[in-house]
């Protein structure tokens, strides 16, 4: 996709996505580059990046535009890394359980593995329920839920 389309629906879309994912407190900068997936081959592109300061509500994403077919792949990914931040209770507890691992190490190795496995499976299964959402995409003129709204509020009817 072109770099200026991204950014465009990123500046609309972000703000509705943080406030329905629960993150309307957080402040996400978004980065527009080129990336490379950490395999490091040729043709191995990576389409998003997250990163995470638990301790500041803040975060980056970086998004790969050229390698996003369209709006709607944009979407996806865009989800796909905020809902990378709705974990972050998990992220901060492997950095306490990494502590003690050598960096570089075959333990070190493993850990990154299961990790990558295990945030990656349970983002499949967030963004399946995500896209079952009754109230996604909202209507273009729906306002923006408020930070503050209750976290009890009841399901929607067909839940
Ligand atoms: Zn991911």
């Amino acid at each position: 996709m072109d770099e200026s389309k991204v950014r465009e629906w990123i500046a609309a879309n972000e703000e509705k996505l943080r406030a329905a994912m629960g993150l309307a407190h957080w402040k996400v900068t978004w980065f527009f580059e080129p990336l490379t997936a950490r395999t490091g081959g040729p043709d191995d592109a990576c389409l998003g990046r997250c990163e995470i300061l638990p301790d500041y509500d803040r975060a980056i994403i970086r998004l790969n535009f050229a390698e996003l077919e369209d709006e709607s792949h944009l979407e996806r990914i865009a989800v796909h890394e905020l809902l990378h931040v709705t974990l972050v209770p998990m992220q901060v507890y492997r950095e306490w359980a990494s502590q003690t691992i050598e960096g570089g190490s075959a333990a070190d190795h493993q850990e990154d593995r299961l990790w990558d496995y295990l945030i990656e499976q349970t983002l499949l299964c967030l963004e399946r329920l995500w896209r079952r959402r009754p109230d996604w995409p909202p209507r273009p003129d729906a306002p923006i839920p408020a930070p503050e709204a209750p976290v009890d509020a009841a399901p929607p009817a067909d839940a």
